[in-house]
């Protein structure tokens, strides 16, 4: 989709190295680590107004049309097609637009997405806000090479274990942002106001300034909602004629939540199952559930992400979720720095994951006590299957995964032109023994995509009540 220079044309910034960096003051002996280093984890800063504007171009340039300021209002499925209702809101003109597919990229908040899941809520939240700093903090405060993912400089406090990110961007500003793992309950709707004067509060003990000397570029907030998924099977995707693609999918990392990153980092796997779709025409919602982000690598760390959540009640130590991160980030300290890098680049794997866990446990043996008061018995009971599922999946990758995406690349042809159901259904497979794992090592070849059929615009006369 973008050629290497246009890649690095919307880099704004890349640091050095990046600080990982949890407070340990009141935490006992064993649960006190130094810095966790990692220099090659979201160590670029992106120019999103400019990637925006380039991938525009590039839609244009292949024949797309865009509808600025225009609204989704709803979709009508047909046997043979879809047909999407979309109002400007320039205008307040009713637009009907028919096509094949129709893909839903409306985020967290798509109704589409929600209709297809049957309403059911989101498991976990993080408030989040922040905002750019113009030209940073006084001299002598940061250094702009370094970027710094997860600090913390205060235990819990009313529920809340408060961290902070800072990131440069170009020109020497800076991107601030605090945030924290909520627990959903009515009595405490996590609001973001109150997070924001919490904020400015802080601001100046997070690092030395003067707030009326800070120059803000702009704010940024919102709540990023995620789903604990128990296996691949538990949130659709698809249905008939209909994808949801990105936060609408909502497949991405329960503890990390880097959407966007899940979503690129997945992207040749999800562009190559759609065309497949769309090649053989297999645009029932059983075969578009297929083309979805699901790791299982992944769905097993809703466990870590429930239990950063402190509940307002809860009486355990103020300290223990500091205690628990710097033991956690003590282990990974002492691992080999790439196989820390793929963990949290969504990549551990289940060796990796499961002796981290153990050594962990064994470095501070409350750890297993705390999440099990933290979390209650039945959560807990309620992840072993997670586990189990994660384990089964990489088993098989174990037995598969090394050659069986090999010799289906081999057989592409045959299978293909004898049963293209046959063929999606392996490829799904074989993607699901690599990147499902987060061993994104595949790479098969594309079937050349055949015309799509033409479809005329629907004039708005034509779609009469009864199709609706
Ligand atoms: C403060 C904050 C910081 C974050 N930091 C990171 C990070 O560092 N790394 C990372 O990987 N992720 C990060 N995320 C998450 C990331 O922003 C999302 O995962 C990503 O934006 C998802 O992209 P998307 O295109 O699927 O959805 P969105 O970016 O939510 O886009 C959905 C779009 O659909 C539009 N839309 C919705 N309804 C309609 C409608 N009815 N009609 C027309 N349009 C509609 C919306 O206006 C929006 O433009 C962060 C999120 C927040 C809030």
């Amino acid at each position: 989709m973008l050629t290497a220079a246009e890649l690095d044309s919307v880099i704004a910034c890349e640091y050095q190295d990046n600080f990982n960096l949890f407070f340990d003051g009141n935490n006992p002996p064993a649960a006190r680590a130094g810095v966790l280093y990692t220099p090659t984890v979201l160590n670029i800063a992106m120019d999103c107004d400019l990637l925006l504007q380039l991938c525009g171009e590039k839609l244009l340039a292949a024949g797309g049309q865009i509808f600025e300021c225009t609204e989704f209002e709803q979709a009508f499925l047909e046997p043979e097609a879809i047909t999407v209702q979309v109002r400007s809101l320039a205008t307040q003109q009713t637009q009907y637009l028919k096509s094949r597919l129709l893909i839903d990229a409306m985020g967290t908040a798509s109704a589409i997405a929600q209709q297809i899941n049957g309403g059911k809520a989101f498991d976990s939240v993080c408030p989040t806000i922040g905002g750019v700093i113009k030209n940073g903090f006084g001299p002598g405060v940061w250094d702009h090479n370094f970027g710094e993912p997860l600090y913390t400089n205060g235990d819990i406090s009313r529920g809340r274990q408060l961290i902070w990110e800072m990131f440069p961007g170009s020109q020497n500003d800076l991107t601030i942002y605090l945030f924290y793992y909520h627990h959903i309950s009515p009595e405490n709707p996590g609001s973001l106001l109150e997070l924001f004067e919490d904020f400015f509060a802080c601001l100046p003990e997070y690092r030395r300034c003067d707030l009326d000397q800070l120059e803000w570029r702009k704010a940024a907030f919102g709540y990023i909602p995620g789903r604990f998924s128990r296996n691949a099977q538990d949130r659709t995707s698809g249905c008939d004629r209909i994808l949801s693609i990105g936060d609408a999918a909502s497949l991405n990392s329960p503890l990390i939540f880097t959407g966007f990153g899940s979503l690129v980092r997945n992207l040749p796997r999800v562009t190559h199952l759609l065309h497949t779709t769309l090649e053989f025409d297999l645009l029932s919602g059983p075969d578009l559930g297929r083309v979805n982000a699901y790791q299982d690598n992944l769905a097993a760390t809703w466990i870590f992400s429930r239990g950063m959540m402190a509940k307002p009640q809860s009486n355990l130590p103020p300290y223990w979720i500091n205690a628990i991160l710097n033991a956690f980030f003590g282990v990974l300290s002492t691992e080999p720095p790439p196989q820390v890098d793929d963990f949290i680049k969504d990549r551990g794997s289940w060796s990796f994951m499961t002796r981290t866990i153990l050594k962990a446990g064994l470095r501070m043996p409350q750890i297993p006590w705390w999440v099990m008061r933290a979390i209650g018995i039945k959560a807990l009971l309620s992840w072993i299957p997670t586990y189990l599922t994660f384990t089964g999946a990489a088993f098989l990758s174990f037995l598969f995964g090394g050659w069986f995406p090999t010799l289906l690349n081999r057989w592409q042809g045959p299978i293909a032109s004898r049963s293209p159901q046959l063929w999606f259904r392996l490829l799904s497979w074989s993607y699901q023994l690599t990147y499902g794992l987060g061993k994104p090592k595949l790479q098969l070849k594309l079937l050349p995509l055949s015309p799509a059929p033409h479809f005329e615009p629907s004039p708005t006369e034509q779609i009469s009540s009864a199709s609706r």
